[in-house]
């Protein structure tokens, strides 16, 4: 009973076994045959692109993968238009005898001709092609301008340019090569001293060449589109081809075009000029570093000088042309200073000008000026010896100079009050300038003095001469402060 119930409970088992097996034996035939389906129609809908392949850049084989522009071009096609397309290049005239065969066949890219249009539709003008005469560069060839009746030209069976030749110039003579790579081979090996090439073609080929001068270009013949075109007939490929192109971007083309005929020269350099040519760059940079080091040189020069300068502008009054207190400080400090300190002989002369607000307020502010310029000119041009003459105010100029004694001092201060500021203030109006001078002398003991004192006690003196009447030296000496008052010679 038990065994019964077992095998009841087995055979749904069985019978769902059974289906799955149906089921997935349905699966495989349905995949296989969507397969072949599939592959038929994949056969069915590729289109065999031929051309030459050996037309550098257009269209070539190499190591058995084509390549070029046009390749690049039907390659673009096939991706835009999800449509697979088979490249079959072959010798030229071998490309043509295919399309007159017929089939799902496109050629790639040719000009149009009177006897080509007999099995051939065209489809599209892809792009311009030029089509030059190319001269062996030998000066005995050079001499024969043009094409002229007898003359032997080399070009590419089958070609459009045998074909131009004999219909423009049934007098000259024709060999053909079975294609461009042979054509220029020939060339190369001096077999052919004239030939017809496209530019582009040649251009692409001769660059390539050691010898790249081997051939010169002495006449372009004609310029032509390059068309697209499919065996004469078939409408249907020649619609499909037609709007297959159109989907294609013009940047793309460009792309394209830019990558193939753009090409540069690719002359190999000899091994043994790399070490002239590595000795050149070296000595290129060291040049280039030298002339650079010279000319941060220069302009570092030319910014110190500008420095020098801007720094001279920081000490210099720039009215009277003196040095300002910033100057004064400096001139303080120097050595030269020092030792007169230590010595004994440094003179301090402090002058103010004499109602100085009345010549302002009489002449104007400008004559004013005036007169503060021609003062310190005056100054600067009598008194060589002054180790400072400096504008510390508006009309107070205060010298530093050797001065051995209270004697020199007022020598020097006399010479200022009755030949200097006269000398300074002759201007024909009649204007009498005078000024009070506070004439210190610097002894031993004020070797450790400070410049704000010297003008301070300078600036005593000079007020002292001041309230004496004006127009006058007042003398002392820093260290006994002891005052000497005089008056000037000069009657005011
Ligand atoms: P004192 O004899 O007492 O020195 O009389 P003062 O008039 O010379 O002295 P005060 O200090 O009263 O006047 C100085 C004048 O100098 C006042 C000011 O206008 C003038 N001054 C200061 N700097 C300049 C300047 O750069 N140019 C001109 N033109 N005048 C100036
Ligand atoms: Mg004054
Ligand atoms: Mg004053």
């Amino acid at each position: 009973m038990l065994a019964l119930i077992h095998l009841e409970e087995k055979l749904p088992l069985m019978h769902l076994l059974r289906l799955c097996r149906f089921v997935c034996g349905v699966v495989v035939l349905a995949l296989g045959i969507s397969q072949s389906v599939a592959l038929a129609e994949t056969d069915k809908d590729t289109i065999i692109v031929t051309n030459s392949h050996s037309w550098k850049p257009f269209a070539f084989s190499e190591n058995g993968i084509a390549k070029g522009l046009l390749v690049d071009y039907w390659k673009l096609f096939s991706e835009i238009n999800n449509t697979p397309v088979e490249f079959t290049l072959s010798d030229w005239n071998d490309s043509l005898v295919a399309m007159q065969e017929g089939g799902r066949i496109v050629h790639a890219g040719l000009l149009y001709s009177k006897s080509r249009d007999k099995y051939l539709d065209y489809v599209f003008p892809l792009f311009e092609i030029t089509t030059t005469l190319y001269v062996v560069n030998d000066s005995e060839e050079l001499k024969t301008q043009g094409v002229v009746p007898g003359m032997v030209i080399g070009v590419v069976s089958g070609g459009f340019e045998e074909e131009y030749l004999k219909m423009r110039y049934p007098l000259v003579a024709t060999m053909g090569f079975d294609n461009n790579a042979a054509l220029i081979q020939a060339a190369r090996n001096g077999k052919v001293k004239r030939m017809l090439v496209d530019t582009q073609v040649a251009t692409y080929y001769l660059l390539q060449q050691e010898n790249s001068l081997g051939f010169v270009p002495i006449e372009r013949m004609y310029k032509k589109m390059l068309y697209a075109a499919v065996p004469a007939g078939n409408e249907l490929l020649m619609r499909e081809i037609e709007s297959g192109i159109k989907n294609i971007p013009p940047h793309e083309i460009d792309r394209i075009k830019q990558k193939w005929l753009n090409t540069s020269r690719t002359t190999k350099i000899p091994g043994w000029l790399w070490p002239f040519i590595g000795s050149a760059l070296l000595l290129g940079a060291a040049s280039y570093i030298l002339l650079l080091k010279q000319a941060v040189n220069r302009k570092t020069r030319a910014l110190k000088a500008l420095n020098s300068k801007l720094e001279e502008y920081a000490f210099t009054d720039s009215l009277t042309g003196l040095m300002n207190r910033r100057g004064l400080d400096r001139v303080f400090a120097s050595k030269r200073v020092k030792i007169m300190l230590k010595r004994g002989q440094l003179g301090v002369l402090m002058l103010d000008v004499d109602h100085f607000k009345k010549i302002n307020d009489k002449y104007g502010h400008l004559k004013g000026d005036e007169v503060l310029n021609n003062l310190s000119k005056a100054l600067n041009n009598y008194l060589r010896e002054a180790v400072a003459i400096s504008r510390i105010g508006g009309e107070e100029i205060c010298l530093l100079l050797p001065a051995e004694d209270f004697h020199d001092l007022k020598v020097i201060a006399d010479y200022i009050c009755s030949f200097i500021v006269p000398q300074a203030s002759q201007d024909g109006i009649g204007l009498t300038v005078t000024v009070s001078v506070g004439a210190l002398l610097v002894d031993k003991d004020g070797k450790e003095t400070s410049l704000e004192a010297l003008l301070h006690h300078s600036d005593r003196l000079m007020y002292q001469a001041k309230e004496a009447g004006r127009n006058r030296v007042m003398l002392g000496c820093l260290s006994s402060q002891q005052h000497h008052r005089y008056s000037n010679p000069v009657s005011v």
